[in-house]
C-alpha cells in the first residue's frame, strides 16, 4: 500500500525545493517581523500551499512576499497584505463565523479565510477565474465555501449579514451596500482610492452606526462594475 504521505498528490501539496516547508517557514518569520501577531493566521499561512494557486512557471516565487500575475490582468495578493487583512477581520469583538470575500481571483485568500471562519461566501466578476478557483479549492480540501459569479458592489443579499467582509480590489469609495450587509460588531476591510493612491480602511458596525479607521497604503487592482460571464 502507498503511504498517503508519499503519494504524488501530497508531495506536490507539501512542495519540494523552493516550495518546501523551510522556504514557507522563512516567509512566516518575515511576516512576523513585519508585525503580524495573530499566531492562528500565521499558522494557516504556513499550511496553505500558495504554489498550487499560481502558474507552475511561477511556483518558485510562491513564498516570496510579492504579488504575482494570475491571468486576466489580475494578481494574487502579496502574503503580507493577505495576513494583515485577515488579521483585521478576525480582530473584532464578535466570533467571526460568516465571511464575505469580494474578488475570488485564484482563491488563495479564500483558502486562508476558509480555515478560520465557519463559512466563506466569495464573489468574482470574471467567471473563468472563479471557475478555476472553484475546482482548485475543494481539490485541496477547502469545502466550506459558496461561490458567486457576480458584481461585488451588490454584496450577497440573500446570505447577509456577514461577520466579516474582505474586498481584494479597490473601489474609489466605500460601497454602502457592503457596510449595510455587516452584522453588529462585524468588520469590512477594504482598499479605497483611485489614481492618487489607496489606503486600507476598516469599517466596524457598532450599536450606534459605523466606526472607521484608515490604515496602511496599498496597491490593488481596481474594483470594476458588472460581471463577465465568460
Ligand atoms: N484575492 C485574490 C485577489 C485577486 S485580484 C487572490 O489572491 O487571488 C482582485 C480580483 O477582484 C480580480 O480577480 C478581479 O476580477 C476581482 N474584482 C474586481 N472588481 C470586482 C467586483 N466588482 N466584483 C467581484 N470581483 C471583482
Amino acid at each position: 500500500m502507498v503511504d498517503p504521505k508519499f503519494s504524488p498528490k501530497s508531495r506536490r501539496r507539501e512542495g519540494i525545493g523552493m516550495t518546501s516547508q523551510r522556504t514557507r517557514r522563512r516567509l512566516i518569520d518575515r511576516l512576523r517581523e513585519q508585525g503580524i501577531v495573530n499566531e492562528k493566521v500565521l499558522s494557516v499561512l504556513l499550511d496553505t500551499p500558495r504554489h498550487l494557486f499560481i502558474d507552475e512557471a511561477l511556483a518558485h516565487k510562491a513564498y516570496e512576499d510579492t504579488a504575482l500575475p494570475i491571468g486576466q490582468s489580475q494578481t494574487i495578493s502579496q502574503p503580507f497584505i493577505v495576513a494583515l487583512m485577515t488579521e483585521f477581520i478576525f480582530k473584532s469583538d464578535i466570533t467571526v463565523k460568516k465571511v464575505l470575500e469580494i474578488g475570488t481571483g485564484c482563491g488563495y485568500q479564500t483558502a486562508i479565510l476558509s480555515q478560520l471562519a465557519t463559512w466563506v461566501f466569495t464573489i468574482e466578476r470574471i467567471a473563468s477565474l472563479q471557475a478555476e478557483a472553484k475546482q482548485r479549492l475543494p481539490n485541496l480540501g477547502y469545502r466550506n465555501i459558496s461561490y458567486l459569479n457576480g458584481d461585488g458592489f451588490l454584496g450577497w443579499e440573500s446570505n447577509q449579514p456577514f461577520d466579516g467582509i474582505i474586498v481584494t480590489a479597490a473601489p474609489e469609495a466605500v460601497p454602502q451596500t457592503l457596510t449595510a450587509q455587516l452584522s453588529q460588531g462585524g468588520r469590512l476591510v477594504i482598499p479605497v482610492g483611485g489614481g492618487e493612491g489607496q489606503r486600507l480602511r476598516i469599517i466596524t458596525r457598532t450599536a450606534r452606526g459605523f466606526d472607521e479607521q484608515q490604515r496602511e497604503a496599498v496597491r490593488f487592482v481596481p474594483m470594476l462594475n458588472g460581471k463577465i460571464s465568460l
